[in-house]
């Protein structure tokens, strides 16, 4: 186990450029002031940019909002604070079930046992949410000023696939004290519906992001070669084409259920919601696996070798796409066209 100034080596600074981190913004209700559809395509164009940014941008979103619709005015007001300086939130709710964080009364403070796994911006990020189970075991989300914290940052076992530059490492809590004024909501906030379910449109958006790059760099690499008027080369470039508008058209429909539902929650708008982003991040993940396959046949194994972009776009995209419960997802979609007697909406 390393201390943060250890491994600084090994920990990438990721920083936002102030437009990008004002996008984390959000009123009392937790909405992004500049509305589902741009956060939305933020995510796109960051992930085009760098996958692991990417990751990190999304989990930003989501910590600051997650703040601003659980905490209180001053937590909201010391949030505000720390986007417009720049600082980095996080969510790490992932966990080995032997180390699952619990939060322990001690006398007057509280203290944290476990340790967070895959706690992506790990060394970058200020402000992570973490979860925590009370005695009772319900789940409670803490904010963490990392720099007070002297929590323990160990990057040994990221050795992954991909996404190696997300840095989500495993972080040591144990001992870490924290105040009830770091506790953001009551317990069972972290997984209210729809906002749980529906968080899954971030990630849907960055990887959309990536395929978007994989789609242009391929059509790139083929112009570059002279190999863009071969037919079954333009047929795949159509194929890919069409996956990706398919992505786009998919985080639109879900960005518009969601912006509906936060303009009047109601039940029927929040079951629109977690049913159009379930078959979003299904379709999405279709999409970028058919187009990891039509990229790599079209650009061929000289393709696949760096500097070229592929193999790490590829990688990073194969890592990116194993996200929480897909077969759940898929799961309640067909639940929910069973209920409705198979109409498709
Ligand atoms: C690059 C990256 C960064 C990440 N960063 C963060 C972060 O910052 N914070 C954070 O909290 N998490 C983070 N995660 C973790 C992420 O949220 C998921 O927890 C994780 O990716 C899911 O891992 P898994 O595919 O091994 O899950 P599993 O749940 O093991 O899923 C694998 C397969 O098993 C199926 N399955 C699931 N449950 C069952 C079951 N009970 N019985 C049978 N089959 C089952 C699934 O449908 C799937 O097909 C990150 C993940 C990645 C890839």
């Amino acid at each position: 186990m390393l201390a943060e100034r250890e491994i600084s080596p090994h920990v990438r600074r990721y920083e936002l450029e102030p437009a990008l981190a004002a996008l984390a913004h959000a009123d009392a209700r937790g909405v992004p002031l500049a509305g589902r559809a741009a956060e939305i395509a933020a995510l796109r164009r960051v992930g085009a940019r760098n996958a692991s940014l990417g990751r990190i941008f999304e989990g930003h979103l989501n910590g600051a909002q997650l703040v601003a619709r659980c905490g209180s005015p001053e937590q909201r007001t010391v949030a505000e604070r720390d986007i417009a300086a720049g600082r980095l939130f996080g969510v790490w709710n992932t966990q080995d079930d032997a180390h699952a964080v619990r939060l322990e009364p001690a006398g007057g403070v509280l203290r944290l046992r476990g340790a967070k796994t895959w706690a992506s911006g790990a060394g970058t990020v200020a402000r992570p949410l973490v979860t925590a189970a009370w005695p009772d075991g319900g789940v409670q989300m803490i904010v963490l000023r990392m720099e007070a914290l002297g929590a323990r940052i160990d990057p040994s076992g990221w050795r992954p696939l991909g996404m190696h530059d997300s840095d989500s490492f495993r972080v040591d809590l144990d001992g870490v004290t924290v105040e009830r004024s770091d506790l953001i909501g009551g317990p069972g906030d972290y997984e209210r519906q729809p906002w749980f379910f529906a968080g899954a449109l971030r990630f849907a958006a960055v990887q959309t992001g990536i395929v978007e790059r994989i789609v242009a760099e391929t059509a790139a690499y083929l112009r570059a070669r002279g190999r863009d008027a071969d037919p079954f080369q333009t047929a795949r470039v159509a194929q890919m084409t069409i996956a990706a508008r398919t992505a786009v058209l998919w985080l639109e429909a879900g960005a518009a259920a969601w912006q509906a539902y936060d303009a009047e929650p109601l039940p029927p708008n929040a079951a629109a919601v977690l049913d159009t982003v379930d078959m979003a991040r299904s379709v999405v993940e279709r999409c970028a696996l058919d187009v990891i396959e039509l990229a790599v046949r079209s650009v061929g194994a000289r393709g696949l070798v760096e500097p070229e972009p592929f193999a790490a776009l590829v990688r990073d995209l194969q890592m990116y796409l194993r996200q929480p419960a897909p077969d759940a997802a898929l799961a309640r979609v067909g639940r929910a066209a069973l209920e409705r007697g198979g109409a498709t909406a």
